[in-house]
């Protein structure tokens, strides 16, 4: 089935106590879009960079099967660029610079080539741009998740209640799951964001892994225990891309097959950890991730026999 991913194509200059990077690529839909792109073979992108972004970095994602006649190049202008700076315990970090450039009027054209598309993919965006990309398709998507941030409930909540109401799965991570709902309990929270149109919610929580809320039931994925995080830039994102891309991959929507697919964004999340930007996700194979995958069924998996009395 095909993927119609949205997102910001972007420059990214990172700070972690293990080192900086000067100006690599990076941004929400390039994450997800390489992350997706190992299980899902027809995928679109919807997107806007300026001159000055590497041709290579396309290239990369002609030859993984994305298509990129969304993906808008504006000449003269420079492409959306992010610095974060990490703190020592790599799940917090700072914003030190973002300069919108591309993205400060960002119009997201839909190509006539990418309508119909099974599933969608909405980046982290402003959420009126997300809400756009959703009414421009002529017919409805069979499964729309979508990611947001605290940033868009500070300064455009109603916006994003308005694009929440329009899509099935939401992928946040617990701070911004508290903020949206003004509840702490992450059970309450599930309960006051699913009322507000996502009937599943997946609440990321880092280094703790991820719950997954749809219909009655409730699941909890692990995350992998890792030695050293190098990088956690675009690890959410390259969750959300397993994660849908799987769904994609399989066309099952099931509460079942979707453990299955917080497992494959996982374990895709795992590696985008262990190096700078992109650069793990260019150098993995299929066989790393069914091996990954593994590690994480071991994880979890015990027998036990009931002791009574
Ligand atoms: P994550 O670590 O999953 O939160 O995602 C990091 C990516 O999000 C980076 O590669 C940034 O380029 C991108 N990013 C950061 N801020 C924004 C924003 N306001 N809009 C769109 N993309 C952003």
């Amino acid at each position: 089935m095909s993927l119609l991913t949205v997102g910001s194509v972007a420059f990214d200059a990172i700070e972690t106590p293990f080192g900086k990077t000067d100006k690599i690529v990076g941004g929400a839909g390039t994450f997800i879009a390489l992350s997706a792109s190992n299980f899902v073979k027809d995928q679109r992108i919807v997107s806007v960079v300026g001159e000055d972004f590497p041709q290579e970095t396309l290239d990369v994602l002609s030859s993984k099967g994305v298509a990129l006649d969304g993906l808008q190049i504006k000449k003269g202008e420079k492409t959306f660029f992010w610095s974060g700076r990490y703190h020592n315990d790599m799940n917090s970090r700072d914003t030190l610079v973002t300069e919108l450039n591309v993205l400060e009027n960002f119009d997201p054209i839909i190509p006539e080539s990418y309508q119909g598309a099974d599933y969608l993919m909405l980046g982290n965006l402003a959420p009126a741009v997300q809400r756009q990309v959703i009414e421009r398709l002529h017919t409805r998507p069979k499964l729309i998740a979508m990611d947001t941030m605290n940033f868009w409930m500070d300064i455009a909540m109603d916006d994003l209640k308005q694009t929440l109401a329009l899509v099935d799965v939401l992928i946040i991570n617990d701070e911004e799951a508290r903020q949206l709902s003004g509840e702490y309990a992450l059970v309450k929270a599930a309960k006051v964001i699913r009322a507000m149109g996502p009937k599943t919610l997946i609440i990321k929580k880092g280094e703790h892994g991820a719950l997954l809320f749809h219909g009655e039931n409730i699941f909890f994925a692990p995350a992998l225990p890792l030695e050293e995080v190098f990088d956690p830039t675009g690890a959410g994102d390259t969750f959300a891309g397993g994660f849908i891309g799987y769904l994609a991959a399989t066309d099952d929507i099931s509460f079942d097959n979707m453990k299955r697919a917080i497992i494959a964004g996982s374990a895709l999340a795992s590696f985008c950890v262990e190096k700078f930007g992109t650069q793990r996700l260019l150098e993995i194979s299929r066989a790393d991730i069914d091996a990954r995958i593994e590690e994480f069924v071991h994880l979890t998996n015990f027998e036990m026999t009931t002791v009574i009395g």
